[in-house]
């Protein structure tokens, strides 16, 4: 046996017992006569001692031990004189009587420890030493327990687990399909899904009533915080079913998670639902941060051609937020706001203040355009009281300052300490717009995908107002994070062919891309619906983390390179011969 007990367990109750155990040397420490070694493995890390006077050679040898050495120790469990409460097996140490050494190790690139000095690129580079951080690794025990208690959840409910295959061909969902050639047929291409939207729809078709998958998705986006180009989803359909229904069992679902995996109450209520415009118009977000109020005030009845401000006068939205308490920011403070609001990637013309003063008279950077009359309005219509600072956007785009001003909310969010990461605030919005416009592309997309539903009293208008029909769909949102999003789906091939043609597709092109899930509809397929949930994302809000790399084992960086791997790489002419590919040169 390599060990009969794990670094992590023994405690004062164990003390006399002859143990063996395994592991790795976070560090050695000589003092006197006495080595005193620290050995980790997943379950902890345990103290061992080596006592010159009673046994020299093995002292010796313990000494020369380096960091991520791999030993094997046996010895006797004993009370410690000095208790580290720190520890869970802080009470104990292990008075060593054999030490055999079962691996070197190089001297690791950076401290293994939960503070460590290795910079992002190095850790990555070196991700299996990375995990090997107690941090890390609980980040990847949290992601288990989460799929567990998933699997475990949706099992109860009659959802099947059922595998999708990853060579597929191309799936629009707005973003750029990675894709695969075909040896056996050259010339020819498979994508990745970047769900698999389509295939679950064709399960329930096929009768499986309610399907689950945690599954790899693929998407060639540029990359964020909360984005990789291959991420997971808890991919979910069920038949027979309308939004409520699905709205209900995975706000269940998302209950228990909490409690068992976060040991969080999110309560009896059922959660919040907000159709999409209103989330918009109080919080300028599809995905609203409701940890915190703060909510925009629209201003334009008050200063739009009320004052000599050119900038607000040919204005479409003007809105406000009231920053509770913040009349003290100093000037420094405030051209840092406006700095950040002018930043490009938020990219607001400026950003106008108005303190409240004492005698409830508005100090503002505008005085000079408007009278006191005007801001005492502004002021009132924000309930804005003295000690309270008034922050205002404004733009020709409604949507876009609406956008600006999201921003510079959650960063006062931010700065007040209003979005602590171990309060969770839920909400469904609903209600999409079934379709935006692409000035990229100039002709209107889908917002959610293209095999959403339209509310069913807004399907006359999809000939005439196209841009006013409503969507079956609706978002998970927690703490201002899409953790999911799903809608109720056509299931009549007619309406799925008149969607396509509102999409700009000709009747060839969509029979050519989808004409199988079309004609897959003419079999008799069960009203439907589902959704998704990014589980990267909703792994990281329950661990508090920033970035979803943290709780993935192996990420890739922001240029979508896996640094460990060193991938993507360029392969053998060989290779490229047998696809039938050839590259050209930047230049051609
Ligand atoms: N396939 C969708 C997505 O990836 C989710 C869904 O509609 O079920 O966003």
């Amino acid at each position: 046996m390599y060990r009969t007990k794990t670094c992590g367990e023994l405690r004062i109750s164990d003390a006399g017992k002859e143990v063996t155990l395994a592991g790795w040397v976070q560090r050695t420490r000589k003092m006197g006569g006495m080595t005193f070694v620290d050995i980790r493995d997943r379950y902890g890390i345990t103290q061992i001692v080596f006592n010159e006077e009673t046994d020299k050679e093995l002292c010796d040898k313990a000494n020369k031990l380096g960091r991520e050495y791999v030993v094997q120790i046996v010895g006797k469990v004993n009370e410690r004189y000095n208790k580290n409460p720190k520890m869970p097996t802080g009470d104990i140490e292990i008075i060593a009587s054999k030490l055999n050494i079962l691996n070197k190790s190089l001297v690791p690139p950076f401290t293994i420890e939960e503070n460590t000095d290795g910079g992002d690129d190095i850790r990555m580079k070196y991700r299996y030493l990375d995990l090997r951080r107690s941090n890390v690794r609980a980040n990847l025990e949290l992601r288990h327990k989460f799929c567990l208690a998933v699997r475990s959840f949706l099992d109860s409910k009659g959802f099947l687990e059922i595998e999708t295959p990853v060579l597929v061909g191309s799936t629009p969902e707005g973003a750029r399909d990675f894709i695969v050639p075909s040896r056996m047929n050259p010339g020819q291409f498979y994508a990745l899904p970047q769900s698999p939207q389509t295939l679950k729809q064709l399960l329930m078709v096929a009768g499986m009533d309610r399907y689950f998958q945690i599954v790899k998705c693929f998407r060639d986006e540029d990359l964020r915080a909360d984005r990789q180009p291959e991420f997971t989803q808890i991919d979910c359909e069920m038949s027979y079913v309308e939004q409520d229904d699905i709205i209900r069992i995975f706000e269940e679902m998302t209950k228990y998670l909490f409690k068992e995996v976060r040991n969080y109450d999110l309560g009896d209520e059922p959660f919040i639902r907000m159709p999409w415009i209103e989330a918009m118009t109080r919080f300028g977000s599809d995905k609203p941060d409701m940890r915190f109020g703060m909510e925009f005030v629209e201003l334009m009845d008050i200063l739009r051609g009320s004052g000599d401000f050119a900038v607000f006068n040919e204005a479409e939205y003007i809105g406000g937020i009231c920053a509770k308490g913040c009349a003290s920011y100093t000037r420094k403070q405030l051209d840092e706001l406006t700095n950040f609001v002018k930043s490009p990637q938020i990219g607001a013309k400026g950003l106008v203040y108005a303190r409240v003063q004492e005698d409830k008279t508005v100090k503002s950077s505008i005085d000079k355009f408007y009278s006191q009359e005007i801001m005492t309005k502004v002021a009132e219509k924000m309930s804005a009281e003295p000690g309270d600072l008034i922050l205002i956007i404004s733009g020709p785009d409604a949507m876009k300052a609406r956008k600006q001003l999201c921003e510079l909310r959650l960063e006062m969010g931010n700065r007040l300490g209003l979005r602590d990461k171990n309060k969770f605030a839920l909400l469904w919005v609903v209600d999409f717009p079934m379709f935006e416009w692409s000035e990229e592309e100039q002709r209107l997309m889908a917002m959610h995908h293209p095999f959403t539903a339209p509310k069913p009293c807004d399907i006359p208008k999809l000939d005439t107002d196209p841009s006013n029909v409503l969507a079956d769909a609706y978002d998970m949102v927690c703490n201002g994070v899409e953790v999911g999003g799903g809608s109720i789906r056509i299931h009549d091939a007619v309406l799925q062919a008149k969607i396509f043609e509102v999409l700009g597709f000709t009747p060839e092109k969509a029979q050519e891309q989808f004409g199988f899930l079309m004609n897959a509809f003419k079999y008799g397929a069960p009203p439907h619906g589902g959704l998704a949930y990014g589980l990267d994302r909703f792994v990281s809000l329950f661990a508090g983390l920033d970035s979803i790399r943290d709780c993935i084992a192996f990420p890739k960086n922001n240029s979508g390179r896996d640094v460990m791997l060193d991938a993507p790489s360029a392969v053998d002419q060989s290779q490229l011969d047998e696809l039938k590919l050839s590259l050209c040169s930047d230049s051609e």
